[in-house]
């Protein structure tokens, strides 16, 4: 190595060049190697942005609405957002100081661990996961400690599991209900047990519900309305997936308002503030998208019983995601490892879907599946994933 480069990697943070790359991206740079992929592999809505939320984003261009907005976001979208989280939540939260937008839930995590972790403190969250969680608890210099799902309790998170990992050092719980890779949902009955540990042990919730409209089944339930909770939680929410807004980049955190002040110190010196055009988008969205939002609902819910029938015809076990767009069947009967799995599927079929445990180690046996594709797509992906395990099927020894 030269002593210029030596110099320039000194220059990078000890906790920085600790984090290892995205699993995913790693897989995706190979992916995009590749022509005619048939790609169930990210988390994009299959659907572009209905035309009424775009429309009111050139609108808002067209009117010169291009500046800067108050560090909170716009009072009318923070009261179109409690109205919203009322409703549909059942919790509270004062449009003028318990409420951030912020530039999608990506920011409002961070956001959120910047401004309660004290160098040290234990964050615990449930795995597999998305992929943010630990590494941005890292970034704030906490400790990231992650509580094993099962398969078996179809990823669902056990209150003993939450109880066994809590030390003196533990400050608070990333959730993520419905889960991203998972589709795991839990009920109120699962939550309530989860709360009992958090108020027993005084810990704080930030609990992500960027899935929460694409709840299938029964209604969703936050954990931030069950009792003693609104109190020691930090809600998460943003417009990606629900109203397909990914490229818009907005979201928003709701907090007691000595949580939500010290967020907003950070997003402040940082962000300044979410995109204005974005902000109005999302007003239309919170005011006028329920009818869109309800249509692409559905769309899911037609893909996700195809997926999941056909992955548990093939073989690949399956339980139906009640939340999300994600399957998770597992790949361990095939005798190969995720990661061997995705790739010579996609090498010899042309099929991307992502290794679970690009979502942790205890993702490690599965692979992750977005149904957020057209059928089209989905049927090519299942008829190449069909032709793939029959190949190996007809080979004596691939299993051994
Ligand atoms: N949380 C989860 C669980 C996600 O899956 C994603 C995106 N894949 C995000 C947060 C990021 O969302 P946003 O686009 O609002 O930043």
């Amino acid at each position: 190595m030269s002593q210029q480069s030596k110099t320039r990697r000194a220059f990078v943070a000890d906790h920085v060049q600790g984090i290892p790359r995205s699993g995913i991206r790693d897989f995706f740079d190979i992916v995009q190697s590749m022509d005619d992929v048939v790609s169930l592999g990210i988390g994009e809505p299959g659907f572009v942005t209905p035309w009424r939320i775009r429309e009111a984003a050139i609108y808002a261009m067209e009117h010169g609405r291009t500046g800067y907005t108050s560090n909170h976001g716009l009072p009318k979208l923070r009261r179109a957002i409690s109205r919203y989280v009322t409703r549909h939540f059942e919790v509270e939260y004062d449009p003028t100081n318990e409420i951030l937008v912020t530039v999608g839930v990506s920011e409002a995590l961070d956001i959120a661990l910047r401004a309660v972790i004290n160098p040290g403190d234990e964050i615990l969250y449930h795995e597999p996961c998305y992929v943010s969680y630990s590494p941005s608890i890292t970034l704030a210099h906490g400790r990231a400690v992650r509580i094993p799902t099962r398969a078996e309790h179809n990823f669902r998170l056990l209150a003993d599991d939450v109880t066994a990992a809590i030390t003196p050092r533990t400050k608070a719980i990333v959730l993520n209900f419905p889960t991203n890779p998972t589709g795991a949902t839990m009920s109120a009955e699962d939550l309530a047990a989860i709360a009992r540990v958090c108020c027993d042990h005084d810990l704080l919730v930030i609990t992500d519900e960027i899935y929460s409209e694409l709840t299938f089944t029964g209604r969703h339930q936050s954990i931030a309305a069950l009792p003693g909770m609104r109190e020691r939680t930090i809600f998460l929410h943003g417009f990606s997936k629900a109203f397909a807004m990914t490229g818009f980049r907005i979201g928003y955190a709701c907090a007691p308002p000595e949580l939500t002040e010290a967020m907003v110190r950070v997003h402040q010196y940082s962000m300044l503030c979410a995109s204005i055009i974005s902000q109005e988008a999302a007003i239309e969205a919170l005011e006028n998208g329920a009818d869109d939002m309800a249509a692409m609902r559905e769309q899911y819910r037609l893909r996700r019983n195809f997926i999941i029938k056909s992955f548990n015809d093939l073989g690949l076990a399956a339980h139906l995601p009640n939340g999300s767009f994600y399957a998770f069947p597992s790949v361990a009967g095939t005798g190969l490892g995720s990661r061997e799995f995705c790739v010579q599927l996609l090498e010899q079929e042309r099929v991307a879907v992502v290794p679970g445990n690009a979502f942790g180690p205890s993702g490690e046996g599965h692979v992750r599946a977005s149904f957020c594709a057209t059928m089209g797509n989905l049927e090519r992906a299942i008829d190449g994933i069909d032709r793939f395990l029959k190949r190996r099927a007809s080979q004596p020894s691939a299993n051994s």
